[in-house]
């Protein structure tokens, strides 16, 4: 079995002090020249990364840190956009959107979901009809994140019905200021409006925003969700790589004076250990490159990661006693991230894949179980449907 390297390479690594050296040249660095550096995506290629190895990914993190330096925010962009336009897209469109992205200048958004297509993405009836030198776009997105801040979003559509239902459908790049777009954003229980509807009415989209080849999008959004799935499982936090961790929580209860209660005592310290393990998990996954080529292995850390999430914020919650069940309510500055994480943490197991579909995932491509059973296999997308509205 290869030996996983967990320990991160010495101060005296000619790449560590090269990095080092370049922060404190760019103490407090522009995200252009971030972008320039390659940090900002040092395991793309180049020009916009460095075609970094894990371990040099892993410098950078750590020596941005260190300097206190921050990347640019673009998280649907950057996370799952970027690569399917780094891998697909014309050097027209590499040209005009990869740079203002990675700066954070332009927000993008995943227009993928519908109301009748979630886990079943496939099934999804937004439909773009060629006339001429654009597409006429008309259809309903919806659980669309940061749709209401968005310049650009990425979207999937049908383009053919008359083949099987992962056929016939193309990928484009939205402006989302086109006539015709109507965004309507869905107040959530954390009090935030993240997520949106969005409505398309005729809208022209032209042929020159296509990625890739008509009709064969699905491929390429097979690799943004695996991409996405990559994306929110390579931090260290409990909301998808960000927020607190199961170790803060145990900083918070130390800092608090420790926990009489032998019970919840316990609680933690199972929790601390699955953080623990989850860490090294996320370890392996980096120290296999999983940026290179998305695998089953972020879903199974996925799989982990979401429900130990929900659990480690239910216990924070628990752990403020009666003060946690009131919204509003004051339990001090150091609790605040745990009490919106609650209330954010049953979409964990959802978005990005929920659970079930992970472990369908997991079963076939990494335990190499038989696939699920799916009995519409081979029938158009119109048989597919009115075999669905006879059930
Ligand atoms: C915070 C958040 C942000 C999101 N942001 C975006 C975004 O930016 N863009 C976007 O396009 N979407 C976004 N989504 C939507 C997300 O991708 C979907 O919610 C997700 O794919 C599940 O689809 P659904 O909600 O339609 O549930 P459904 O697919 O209807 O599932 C309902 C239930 O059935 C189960 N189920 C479904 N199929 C199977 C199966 N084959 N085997 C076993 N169980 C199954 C599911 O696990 C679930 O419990 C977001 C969701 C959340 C929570």
């Amino acid at each position: 079995m290869k030996r996983m390297d967990l320990d991160l390479p010495p101060d005296d690594d000619p790449r560590r002090v090269a990095v080092r050296r370049w922060f404190a040249e760019h103490p407090s660095p522009t995200p252009a020249e971030l972008v320039d550096a390659g940090y900002v995506v040092p395991h793309w290629p180049r020009p916009w990364g460095l075609d970094a190895e894990p371990e040099l990914q892993l410098i950078i993190e750590d020596e941005m840190r260190r300097a206190g330096v921050s990347k640019p925010v673009n998280p649907i962009g950057i996370g799952h956009c970027g690569p399917i336009l780094v891998a697909l897209a014309s050097d027209e469109q590499k040209e005009r959107y990869l740079v203002p992205m990675l700066r954070g200048e332009e927000l993008w958004c995943q227009l993928f979901s519908e109301p009748g297509a979630g886990s079943d993405l496939a099934n999804l009836s937004t439909r773009a009809e060629r006339d001429g030198d654009v597409y006429v776009l008309n259809g309903q997105k919806i659980w669309t994140s940061l749709a209401a801040h968005a310049k650009f979003g990425i979207l999937i559509a049908r383009t053919r019905n008359d083949v099987t239902k992962h056929r016939g459908i193309s990928y484009f790049i939205i402006p989302m200021d086109l006539p015709g777009i109507e965004v309507r954003p869905i107040r959530e229980m954390t009090g935030e409006a993240l997520f949106n509807e969005v409505i398309f009415t005729d809208v022209r989209v032209p042929v020159a925003n296509l990625i890739g080849e008509e009709h064969l999008g699905w491929g390429m959004a097979k690799t943004t969700l695996a991409n996405e799935r990559v994306s929110l499982s390579t931090g260290a936090g409990l909301q998808w790589g960000y927020g607190p961790s199961a170790r803060d929580l145990v900083e918070l209860c130390r800092t608090r004076g420790g926990l009489g209660d032998p019970v919840a005592r316990q609680r933690v310290v199972e929790a601390f250990v699955e953080g623990e393990i989850l860490r090294y998990h996320r370890l392996r996954m980096i120290s296999a490159a999983v940026n290179k080529k998305p695998g089953p292995d972020a879903s199974l850390r996925k799989a982990l990661a979401d429900p130990h999430g929900k659990k480690v914020f239910t216990l924070a919650r628990d752990l403020m006693g009666a003060e946690g069940l009131l919204a509003g309510s004051d339990v001090g500055a150091d609790w605040q991230p745990w009490m919106r994480g609650f209330l954010f943490s049953p979409a964990l197991t959802v978005g990005g894949g929920t659970s079930e579909v992970l472990r369908n995932i997991i079963a076939e491509r990494l335990l190499g179980l038989p696939h699920d059973v799916d009995v519409e296999q081979g029938l158009t997308w119109e048989e597919s449907r009115r075999l669905a509205a006879t059930r």
